[in-house]
């Protein structure tokens, strides 16, 4: 007899784990299933680790510039098994961290890969042997992997795919970085931060091309600043591979073809869904370029079939996949949250200097018809970022001139990861710039930019 549960849910990344955590706190019987490691890209493979490596080379920075600081700091170096080391022992506390919300929660782990093998029904094959599964509610929260060059797959020795690139057991002399999106740029800073000489390429005219055409303007100056090399419009058309490295052929925005040596590649030209041998076909479920579609809570056209998180598409965020996942349980427990929706979904960089962003560019809101007014606040002119040594970045907020409404912010510099989620508030509470302008920001503080940017976008600002 299979085990039966009122949910089930395949795969344990951001999207599955907190989905099954709030399907318990509304009293559901819930298990969950995973080939891998709970926690999913994200905490084994993606944010989390990626975060400790760049930490890694942040610190570094700091210790080679250290004579900025008035200190002295000699005999610099590293230990390259130990950044890694450091990274996966992060990861591993996390994963155990998940495992142990499991078990507080009451949810039922099964390890192997799992199939959804009729409506309700789901097999989970573990080694030689089966475990069958029931459930009212099935949910698919599989995410995804890198997408490989087609002519070029990723060898775990000269082509990484960001798996290699982050337990890599030589650092790269000459490393050349396939697309700029934020994997590729926050690879492509970390490596350069540890010496590596770095190239990316970028088959669109510029880098970060989700953001604010100033912020990609601002980091590719910053970054070619710093020592990367950065090719815009161009696209990749060969590589060898050798035994010292690889030589790879580029294509450039004048059409002419340049060969050059380098000792590896990080492939990070976006992700495939992982919807393969899931009994997806079977079902019927609809796929639209290859991700499964899914209305705001998750429901697929299959009754009792959901899918939340990467699976389903962009952006490919982490707590994309959880916000889901969320609204999608709280939907079938019976609950009336809101739809899901993108607009106020924030995106983050965390490369030297950072990115973030919500909402609409300068561009998209004239596209989009908006009679617009925009606050532009430089780091500069701040005192607290003059202070901590990081003068250099603005931040950009963009609002509808007739209504007030903050269409959007983006931001370049130091702490913006962190500073972007009180524009993502301010958004939430549908807040226009008159109680942004009231709101008293404490002083000194990297966030007195965002006041002063809205300031700005109404002829206000004061240190500027
Ligand atoms: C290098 C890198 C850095 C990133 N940095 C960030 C960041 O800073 N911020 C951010 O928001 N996002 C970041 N992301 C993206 C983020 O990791 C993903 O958006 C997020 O993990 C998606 O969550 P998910 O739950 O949809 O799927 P995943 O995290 O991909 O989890 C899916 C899980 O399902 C399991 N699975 C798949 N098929 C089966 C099956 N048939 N049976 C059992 N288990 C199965 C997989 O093993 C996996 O554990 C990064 C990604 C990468 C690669």
């Amino acid at each position: 007899m299979a085990d039966t549960y009122d949910l089930i849910v395949l795969g344990s990344g951001p999207g599955g784990y907190v989905a099954a955590i709030r399907g318990a706190q509304l009293g559901l019987k819930v298990a969950i299933v995973e080939r891998e490691r709970l926690g999913g890209i994200c905490l084994n493979w993606g944010c989390i680790p990626t975060k400790a490596l760049l930490r890694t080379s942040e610190i570094y920075h700091y210790m080679t510039h250290a004579g900025d600081y008035g200190l002295k700091a000699d005999n610099i170096g590293f230990d390259l098994a130990k950044i890694v080391d450091r990274s996966r022992k992060v990861s591993g506390q996390l994963n155990a961290g998940v495992k142990g919300l499991m078990k507080k929660n009451k949810i039922t782990v099964v390890e192997g890969f799992g199939t959804i093998t009729a409506k309700g029904k789901l097999s989970v094959k573990q080694g030689n042997g089966t475990v069958d599964l029931e459930a009212k509610h099935i949910l698919v929260a599989t995410g995804a992997r890198a997408r490989d060059l087609p002519f070029a797959k990723a060898d775990g020795k000269r082509i990484w795919t960001y798996r290699h690139a982050m337990v890599p057991e030589v650092m790269p002399t000459k490393l050349l970085v396939i697309g700029s999106g934020a994997i590729g740029v926050e690879f492509a800073s970390f490596y350069n931060d540890m010496g590596a000489d770095v190239t990316i390429v970028e088959m669109l005219p510029r880098i970060l091309p989700v953001e604010d055409e100033e912020v990609s303007a601002f980091m590719e100056k910053r970054l070619t600043k710093d020592g990367i090399k950065i090719v815009t419009g161009a696209a990749l058309e060969k590589i060898d591979t050798g035994a010292d490295g690889v030589k790879a052929t580029i294509k450039g925005k004048d059409g002419k073809s340049t060969t050059e040596d380098y000792s590896h590649v990080i492939v990070a030209i976006g992700i495939v869904p992982n919807t393969e041998e899931i009994g997806l076909e079977k079902l019927g479920v609809t796929t639209e370029r290859g991700h499964i579609k899914v209305d705001g809570f998750g429901r697929t056209n299959v009754e009792g079939i959901y899918a939340i998180g990467d699976v389903t598409g962009a952006p490919w965020l982490a707590h994309k996949a959880s916000h889901e996942g969320i609204v999608c349980v709280e939907k079938l427990a019976g609950g009336n949250p809101h739809p899901f929706e993108t607009w106020n979904i924030p995106g983050c960089t965390y490369s030297r200097p950072q990115v973030a962003s919500v909402g609409l560019t300068e561009a998209k809101a004239k596209e989009a018809g908006r009679d617009i007014k925009v606050g532009k606040f430089p780091f500069i002119g701040n005192g607290k970022a003059i202070a901590l040594g990081e003068a250099d970045g603005f931040i950009k907020t963009v609002f509808d001139a007739k209504t007030g409404e903050l269409l959007g912010a983006h931001m370049v510099g130091a702490e913006v990861t962190e500073l972007i989620q009180g524009y993502v508030v301010a958004r939430q509470l549908e807040t226009t710039e008159h109680e942004l302008m009231e709101t008293v920001f404490a002083h000194p503080t990297l966030s007195e930019m965002m006041h002063e940017s809205v300031l700005g976008a109404y002829g206000r600002a004061i240190h500027f």
